[in-house]
């Protein structure tokens, strides 16, 4: 995932999981949330490492992402499935924003 500030999120380094990924939150639509439920069991009940993978690339296919850059503060929001990332503004920033009131004289 790369920020619209050129800031490229890193999900593993060294083989563990990066503090942007761990600060990162998981959404899954309500509407697929016991299916996601089944296919994480399917992956922890699974017999062979196969059957294990298949599952988590069901259940990984549903889930989308939330995470703050860490450069620009920008809020980045990628649904499930989805290659595209769609910045959200915060409230702070939208105030900041908000066209003034001219008084009329
Ligand atoms: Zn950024």
């Amino acid at each position: 995932m790369i920020c619209r500030c050129g800031h490229v999120f890193q999900t593993m380094r060294n083989g563990q999981s990066t503090r942007e990924f761990r600060d990162a939150f998981c959404l899954i639509p309500n509407r697929e949330y016991r299916k996601f439920l089944k296919w994480e069991i399917k992956a922890m009940e699974a017999d062979t490492e196969e059957k294990r993978l298949r599952a988590l690339g069901k259940s990984s296919a549903m889930v989308g992402n939330l995470t703050e850059c860490p450069s620009c503060g920008r809020i980045l929001l990628q649904l499930p499935d989805s290659d595209e990332i769609e910045c959200l503004v915060r409230e702070r920033a939208a105030r900041q924003t908000r066209p003034r009131r001219h008084s009329r004289t």
